[in-house]
């Protein structure tokens, strides 16, 4: 656990998220600037800051994770696409330095972006968290 790190804290339970899924090694909450209906965050509980430093088993664990979160996406929200994005570096565009993925349901036409700026309705939010946990399979 790093302090000062935002997704540690999430994990941690010391800063709030709506949260979508956990289990031994990931955390799934949605993202709370999403730049679409559904954006969620995958991240490994064990703080790294990219894919250099995470190791592998937590790679594979949020990796797996990630289909079963598209495939509840699609069963929630049918979007006509799911964009899955990860950054690595500020260079590359990625914010906060705690290894996620992106999941970001995207319909025809959408412009393509994977910050968004403004913050998500936080009513929505929770709705869309509950929504989509019950949408998951059981592994
Ligand atoms: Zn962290």
């Amino acid at each position: 656990m790093v302090a000062d790190c935002i997704f540690c804290r999430i994990v941690a339970g010391d800063a709030p998220a709506h949260r979508v899924h956990e289990d031994e090694r990931t955390l799934t909450f949605m993202d709370l600037f999403p730049v679409g209906e559904g954006h969620l965050l995958v991240v490994p509980k064990k703080h790294g800051e990219n894919l250099f430093e995470v190791e592998v088993e937590d790679l594979l664990a949020v990796m797996e994770v990630s289909k079963r979160m598209a495939h509840a996406l699609r069963r929630a929200l049918a979007p006509d696409g799911i964009g899955v994005h990860q950054l690595n570096g500020a260079a590359a565009g990625q914010t906060v330095f705690h290894y996620h993925m992106h999941l970001i349901p995207r319909n025809q036409g959408d412009p393509i972006a994977l910050h968004g700026r403004t913050e998500g309705d936080p009513a929505r939010l929770a709705e869309l968290a509950v929504l989509i946990s019950r949408a998951l399979e059981p592994c």
